[in-house]
């Protein structure tokens, strides 16, 4: 039993394949599939209609000169994936699986989600493509993002609650998992980040590239080079790593930024780089916070898409190389970032995207010019944080 895609990545051997014996045989099979839609022109046409007509891409590059001159740069341009439908670059990834469970002849989709965007983006993309759909979110979370419940219900989706440890998106992830173990004859799990056992970080990786392949096109096209520095921000990394990828063996500086929350202290942040050790978590092997015995840490972030304790291994492997650098903003830095893009050029950002936002200022002050900036997604989900958190809007 072997995989063919290379499994690591980087000297530190992140990534690797940590499941459970009964999940060895449909990771195979899964790894099989995908290279074989890789090499297939029927499949890539196929999802390139959907990624045009249902998710709506190409999506723009809008320069942003207000805000550009506020901060002190030259030129900035945003990749604007919060015009995706549902809001944010996870349907690139969704309406790709779901593809892909067809082509290997699945009959149902199991699904984990945090905040629910995932499980949002899933169950639309399973309601367009005739697909049921269950999705596994903790009951804290279910609690907390009510709209995107009743968001997957309308399209047709059974939510189930998960109870056990915080009700939040690790064991979310586990009861996934362990649900997929169960049915993994006929349902296919699409896993929401670049995240979990191989061969699921290359499979999310490669169905984001289109984020990156776009955004690159489309800024020598208009500007004649490349920029100086590409930014977006990191949870598990599947818009970081679709953004910052197709520019990896270019001369400009790549950066992911993390959820700095509100303090340093372990349990006060979502920053595995400097925060993290080296562990295993739902599958893989790369940066975790932890405790000294291996407990995985609670972590903090404003916003619910950067909170998630370990970094995905393909972005912690070059972070570690020094290819990519790692950054982290606080619940704050994003907070009035949101406001300033909102303010100056009227476009509300999800408070994951404002995370990499709130780093322009330092790449000014750093002597970078040229940005390219990956908005992971629109802040409509936000606002209540929004009302609550920046004064002046009750
Ligand atoms: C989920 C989410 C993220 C974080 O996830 P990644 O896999 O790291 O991209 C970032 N931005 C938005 C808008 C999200 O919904």
């Amino acid at each position: 039993m072997h995989f063919e895609l290379p499994t690591r990545f980087g000297s530190d051997q992140f990534g690797g394949c940590y499941a459970p014996e009964t999940l060895m045989t449909p990771l195979l099979e899964l790894e099989q599939a995908f290279i074989g839609a890789m090499a297939d022109p029927a499949f890539k046409t196929t999802l390139l209609a959907q990624l045009r007509d249902f998710v709506g891409r190409p999506t723009a590059l809008t320069e942003a000169p207000r805000l550009a001159q506020a901060v002190g740069l030259k030129r900035l341009f945003l990749k604007r994936e919060d015009q995706c439908h549902t809001g944010a670059h996870k349907i690139n990834n969704a309406v790709g699986q779901a593809l892909l469970a067809l082509r290997m002849g699945k009959k149902e989709i199991i699904a984990e989600t945090g905040a629910g965007q995932h499980g949002v983006a899933t169950a639309a993309a399973c309601a367009r493509l005739g697909l049921p759909c269950t999705v596994y979110m903790g009951v804290t979370d279910m609690a907390r993002q009510a709209p995107n419940v009743a968001r997957m219900r309308m399209f047709g989706a059974t939510v189930v609650g998960v109870e056990s440890g915080q009700g939040t998106l690790k064991e979310a992830v586990n009861a996934a998992l362990r649900a997929w173990a169960a049915r993994c004859d006929v349902a296919h799990y699409i896993l929401g980040s670049a995240l979990g056992p191989h061969p699921f970080p290359t499979i999310v990786r490669s169905l984001q590239t289109v984020i990156g392949e776009e955004a690159r096109a489309q800024y020598v096209q208009r500007v004649g080079e490349l920029p100086q520095a590409v930014i977006a921000c990191v949870g598990g990394g599947s818009n970081s790593s679709g953004l910052l990828m197709p520019f990896i063996d270019d001369d400009v500086r790549r950066i992911a930024v993390e959820a700095g929350g509100h303090g340093t202290a372990l349990g006060e942040h979502a920053a595995r780089l400097d925060g993290g050790t080296v562990g295993v978590l739902h599958g893989c092997k790369t940066l975790l916070l932890q405790n000294a015995y291996g407990h995985t840490a609670e972590t903090a972030s404003v916003s619910a898409g950067l909170d998630y304790p370990a970094l995905g291994p393909e972005i912690a492997a070059h972070a570690r190389d020094g290819r990519i650098e790692v950054w982290r903003a606080s619940d704050a830095q994003a907070l009035a970032a949101a406001q300033q893009l909102c303010a100056l050029e009227g476009i509300l950002p999800a408070l994951e995207s404002s995370h990499a936002l709130a780093m322009l200022q330092r790449l000014a002050d750093e002597g970078v010019s040229d940005v390219l900036l990956g908005l992971s997604g629109r802040g409509d989900k936000d606002l209540g944080t929004y009302q609550s958190r920046i004064g002046g809007l009750q």
